[in-house]
């Protein structure tokens, strides 16, 4: 299986999560939010396409980290290849973090999107909205997006 990435996995980010960080970009996103910062990401067929064993033997290489955060683009529209990149970082005790341009109870709702919610510990939610934009907050771009720790898919 591979997935298709935006970018080469970033490590030890402090910005993308609590801790120390591995941050996997995904490629693809349908959302077209105004005022993204990273419109390149939005290409289905963009970036390049990685096998997940070749992520899982880069994570493995990593050292001190918190773990990993599927960041994008939209983690959900490769939910299969996310869901086992979750699964290797939970064999290394990493919790995981995930961005979304959808909110949870969407996601909840979705059948072919709850697997890899039961992964997620933790998942920023929304789109970026421009005229919520708010430089303080932490690890979000604008206000509605909201910072939801879960317990195998619902709310913890
Ligand atoms: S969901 Fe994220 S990547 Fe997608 S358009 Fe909105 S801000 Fe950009």
């Amino acid at each position: 299986m591979t997935i298709r990435l935006a970018s080469p996995l970033i490590h030890d980010s402090i910005v993308d999560g609590e801790g120390l960080r591995t941050v996997i970009w995904t490629q693809g996103c349908l959302l077209r939010c105004p005022g993204c910062h990273n419109p390149h990401t939005h290409d289905t067929a963009g970036g390049f396409e990685l096998l997940i064993e070749q992520v899982k033997m880069e994570l493995r290489q990593t050292k001190a980290q918190s773990g990993i955060t599927f960041s994008g683009g939209e983690p959900f529209l490769q939910v299969a290849a996310c869901v086992e990149i979750a699964r290797f970082a939970k064999t290394r005790s990493w919790n995981v973090w995930c961005y979304t341009g959808y909110v949870y109870e969407q996601l909840r709702e979705d059948a072919t999107k709850l697997p890899l919610l039961r992964e997620v510990d933790v998942l920023v939610d929304g789109p970026f909205i421009l005229a919520m934009r708010d430089l303080r907050l932490r690890f979000r771009g604008s206000r509605n997006q909201r910072i939801l720790r879960l317990k195998q898919g619902l709310l913890a």
